[in-house]
């Protein structure tokens, strides 16, 4: 008989991307949006990442190439890893992919059996249950509450551990709420992770975009080394979402499952595209900093327009491009509150609950657009904010 496989029925989307399918809908009817439900950032890539690509393209990399990646990337990556992250990589074990996203299905593929358990932060990137799931794995929720700060609790995560717990998923900065992991959080879960002997699986995906401080990587912590997977890419950091370029970096007994995963799958990431991203990391034009400094002029104005608007409550996010709201102050559901600003206010947003249950009283936009669509989306919601009853927060 023809059928699905069931795998696929316990798979779920992205909210973003059924919000974005919908406002889509909208402006082709002549409706003007305001677009701040996808996470991509309104940059594009320095000339010289560009130029490099076109470069490579014209010598003739467009071949089958090295499985886990043009060799002089890796070296690249390592280099780069020592100087923004302060962290011993070797290239060896660097496997490029691409995109996160399936850089992330890799991993997870090759470490987890049926039945194994993954703790993962809710709200969190819909993929860590969806894809624990695709696997026949057990996604165990931790939460990130407001009342901690949208920290983790390490404590709850003790609580959730069992003999079956696989793996342990950070996402520090995190989407959707841009929480940075405190040093103490991070040591504590590191810890429980060598207790309990765990894989820890570190998306890092957002760690060039903090506002303050030194970026603290999960592989900094002792006991780490052996048993830490880090994922990270250039969606984000380098405003490179359609080159679909990330990577792993595995402890040495990983990287042989990974390279069986690639030859099984995509074969090797485009050849040109690597270059273009050997240009990205050395950014001699100073393009990320650049971007990160606007992304937090962005930050400063729409948290502060946001917990203006009746009902709205925002704490300033750390990291990531993300404004995480409670709205509990407008006594209506975020899935009603999203649906009134996409279809009256013509501004798209996620509701929370896209992210994880413990979503549910937030809603989430994207402030990678420019300071004046950001005022004008706050305008359009001030205006349309009639419609739920609530005091202004201040
Ligand atoms: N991990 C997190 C936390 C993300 O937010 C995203 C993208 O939104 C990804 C992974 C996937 O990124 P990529 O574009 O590299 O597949």
């Amino acid at each position: 008989m023809r059928s699905i496989a069931s795998r696929m029925s316990v798979m779920s989307g992205e909210g973003a991307l059924s919000v974005f399918a919908r406002a889509k809908e909208l402006e082709a009817q002549g409706h003007s949006i305001i677009h701040l439900e996808l996470g991509e950032p309104d940059f594009h890539p320095g000339q010289s990442v560009i130029d490099s690509a076109v470069q490579a393209l014209r010598d003739g990399k467009d071949r089958y190439c090295n499985v886990i990646g043009v060799a002089a990337l890796r070296q690249e990556i390592v280099a780069y890893l020592k100087r923004t992250r302060s962290i011993d990589v070797e290239a060896e074990n660097i496997v490029i992919a691409p995109g996160c996203k399936i850089a992330l299905f890799q991993s997870m593929m090759a470490l987890l059996n049926p039945e194994d358990e993954v703790l993962y932060p809710d709200p969190g990137f819909p993929g860590y249950a969806s894809i624990s799931l695709g696997l026949g794995a057990v996604p165990v929720p931790f939460t990130l509450s407001a009342k901690n700060k949208l920290q983790p609790d390490p404590d709850e995560v003790a609580r959730k551990i069992t003999p079956r717990t696989r793996m342990l998923l950070t996402n520090s900065p995190g989407n959707p709420t841009g929480t940075v992991y405190t040093d103490e959080v991070q040591r504590a879960l590191a810890e429980l992770a060598v207790k309990h002997d765990l894989w820890v699986l570190s998306d890092e995906i957002y760690a060039r975009i903090i506002y303050g401080g030194e970026y603290m990587s999960m592989l900094r912590y002792p006991g780490m080394k052996e048993r830490t997977l880090i994922i990270d890419g250039f969606s984000k950091s380098f405003a490179m979402t359609g080159w679909r370029l990330g990577y792993t970096i595995a402890p040495p007994e990983v990287v042989p499952a990974l390279n069986l995963m690639v030859v099984n799958t995509y074969t090797c990431v485009a050849e040109f595209t690597q270059y273009g991203a050997i240009d990205a990391l050395r950014d001699r034009e100073g393009n990320t900093p650049r971007m990160v400094a606007e992304f937090a002029r962005r930050r400063e104005q729409f948290a502060r327009d946001l917990n203006r608007v009746p009902g709205f409550r925002i704490m300033l996010p750390e990291g990531a491009f993300y404004a995480w709201v409670d709205i509990t102050g407008t006594g209506i559901s975020a899935e009603e509150l999203c649906r009134i600003l996409l279809e009256d206010a013509g501004v798209a947003a996620i509701p929370g609950a896209a992210f994880g249950p413990a979503g549910k009283d937030f809603i989430r936009f994207s402030f990678a657009s420019s300071t004046a669509t950001l005022k004008e989306a706050v305008e359009r919601i001030q205006k349309v904010s009639s419609a739920w009853q609530a005091t202004p927060v201040r």
